[in-house]
């Protein structure tokens, strides 16, 4: 039988999946986005989707942010796993990009330098899965941002050796054997199918398009 390469994998996945959501993180403009990407480490997009609504109705830009104050911002994220190193990174976010034009728009956009991944990487509390996230999402960039459903899928398939172990390592492997053409997808794809079908736990393979090819241990026929 033919294996389940990645060619076959979105070929036949996208097929199940609402490709016109780019991200199911709520956001307002591109800061409020990528807030909701640094709220989003250990939590899941609903438990961030339950408080950024009103943090981001008080604070839709970087100025805002910083009048709210680091208090004020952990009253609304104090839910959510490691909220006061969040709270942290997000003020530091906001006071660098201040120094910029346009830190008080409330439909803030990123400067065009910023489109560029080490650029993204120097702000604070941006790392390297945040500024793939959000330049994939934002600006459909071809990068390949290794949330836990890309790691864990990546190894359930086989696409990726044992000593992949971190993020970035997933990253640099998944870059070499996926085809270029499914790059700007791949994040989105493998976290959809990953989150609903492809499951950490009892995977829902009776609904799953790939499943004649899949060869993976906890396959469940
Ligand atoms: S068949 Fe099951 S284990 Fe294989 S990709 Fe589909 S959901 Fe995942």
């Amino acid at each position: 039988m033919q294996k389940l390469t990645p060619e076959i994998y979105f070929k036949h996945v996208p097929t199940v999946i609402d490709m016109n959501i780019r991200s199911e993180l709520y956001s307002t403009n591109e800061f409020t986005f990528a807030v909701a990407v640094i709220l989003s480490a250990q939590a899941t997009d609903k438990k961030v989707n339950e408080v950024t609504p009103e943090l981001f109705r008080v604070a839709p830009s970087p100025a805002k942010m910083l009048a709210l104050g680091e208090d004020g911002l952990k009253q609304h994220i104090r839910v959510l796993s490691f909220f006061n190193n969040k709270a942290k990174s997000i003020m530091g976010l906001a006071a660098a990009l201040m120094n910029d034009a346009g830190g008080a728009d409330d439909n803030y956009k990123f400067p065009k330098k910023y489109h560029n991944r080490d650029m993204l990487m120097k702000l604070p509390g941006i790392g390297q899965k945040t500024a793939n996230v959000v330049m994939n999402v934002l600006w459909g960039a071809p990068n390949i941002g290794v949330d836990t459903h890309v790691f864990r899928n990546s190894h359930r398939y086989g696409w990726v050796g044992a000593d992949a172990n971190t993020p970035e390592k997933v990253e640099s492997e998944l870059l070499k054997i996926i085809p270029k053409k499914y790059h700007p997808i791949v994040n989105h794809v493998m976290v959809l199918h990953g989150r609903y079908i492809c499951r950490a736990l009892r995977p829902k393979c009776g609904e799953c398009p790939v499943a004649k090819w899949c060869t993976a241990p906890d396959k469940i026929i």
